[in-house]
């Protein structure tokens, strides 16, 4: 049985991964120190002898008995409130834990994938954001800290290709969304869709002008399944093209929810990017991947999915 380290694995995509390489026959060890994830999002998989779970900080010293094929970092605080709250884990994790793991995955002659973001690019000055683009990221501002420790991670999973002849690959996720993620995490999703469900006003931030492309979790997962098994190291963008402004995804959230509150408008935060659009083509070439799910089904599954949380959940500010 082929045996995969996910680390993140109590978190939103981590564990949507679990689930995928469960179903795949995979011998799954979950690695998570809970600093933004929750044991509910993989609670179904305790009871399976194929799944084990290690409460762990990737950001210090990591070790896994046994032999291991595969590792999938994705453990790092991933919106905007949890990586300003915890700015210096945030480093930690994208550099101390990657370099860890970049160890582990050495040892055991395991092939390691990381999770990067569409954040490398920073506020981009190329559009659609194609993988060739070196970014334009302000390292000294609020979202470099995030920003930083992912570029970071990517050149530091690079040098151990190069130089220690690692199997690595490198996606770029987009903005992806779904059931699972935290209703209070402040992304812009759970923030809408959270404020549809307790009666408040839609908060856009900034004239709402910008604009974002919105990924459905499980196109994603299957993207990332099919670059771990590719033989492609160089990044590859995964995410879905269909880009809409902000204030037209408020107005998508209010008709889907029927609420009849309104928008109103708070401060744009600094470095907020105006714009982000994938350019997927290398992703269709290598992988024959694209995303199958449209926004208005993925929109409905995820609304679901909030609606059915138990009603002191909406109010929970840690969740
Ligand atoms: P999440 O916050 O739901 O999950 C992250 C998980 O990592 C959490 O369970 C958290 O407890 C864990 N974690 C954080 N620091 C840790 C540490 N030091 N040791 C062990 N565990 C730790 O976020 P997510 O949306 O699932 O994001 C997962 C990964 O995907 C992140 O690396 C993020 O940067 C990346 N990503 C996500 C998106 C997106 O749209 N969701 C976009 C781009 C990149
Ligand atoms: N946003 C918003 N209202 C909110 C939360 C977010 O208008 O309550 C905006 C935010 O300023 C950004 C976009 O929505 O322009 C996406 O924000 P999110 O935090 O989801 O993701 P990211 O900025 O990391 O892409």
């Amino acid at each position: 049985m082929k045996r995969v380290l996910i680390t993140g694995a109590a978190g939103f995509l981590g564990s949507h991964l679990c689930d995928r390489f469960i179903k795949e026959g995979y011998h799954v060890i979950g690695m998570d120190n809970l600093i933004t994830g929750h044991l509910s999002n993989i609670e179904h998989l305790m009871p399976l002898e194929q799944f084990e779970f290690h409460h762990h900080d990737v950001s210090k010293f990591v070790h896994v008995a046994g032999k291991l094929d595969y590792i999938l970092h994705f453990a790092s605080p991933a919106s905007p409130i949890d990586y300003l709250k915890i700015p210096i884990q945030t480093l930690k994790v994208g550099s101390l834990g990657t370099h860890n793991l970049l160890g582990l995955a050495l040892n055991k002659g395991a092939r390691m994938l990381i999770a990067s973001t569409s954040e490398v690019y920073g506020d981009p000055m190329v559009h659609p954001q194609t993988e060739e683009y070196y970014g334009n990221v302000n390292p000294v501002g609020p979202r470099g800290v995030y920003d930083e420790a992912k570029r970071f991670q990517e050149a530091m999973t690079m040098a151990y290709h190069t130089y220690h002849k690692l199997e690595t690959r490198i996606v770029r996720i987009f903005n992806t969304y779904g059931p699972r993620m935290r209703l209070n995490d402040g992304r812009v999703l759970p923030a809408f869709i959270g404020q549809a469900l307790r009666g408040e006003d839609l908060t856009v931030f900034g004239d709402g002008s910008q604009t974002r492309s919105f990924c459905y979790v499980d196109d994603l997962v299957e993207g990332i399944y099919r670059l771990l098994l590719s033989d492609y190291a160089q990044p590859v963008n995964i995410g879905n093209p269909d880009e809409i402004t902000i204030s037209q995804f408020a107005e998508e959230i209010i008709k889907l929810t029927g609420t009849q509150q309104k928008v109103i408008y708070k401060p744009l935060p600094k470095d907020d990017p105006m714009q982000r659009q994938p350019n997927i083509d290398k992703a269709k070439q290598i992988l024959g991947w694209e995303p199958k799910i449209s926004r208005a089904e993925g929109l409905k599954i995820t609304y679901d999915y909030f609606k059915s949380l138990p009603e002191e959940k909406l109010f929970d500010k840690d969740h």
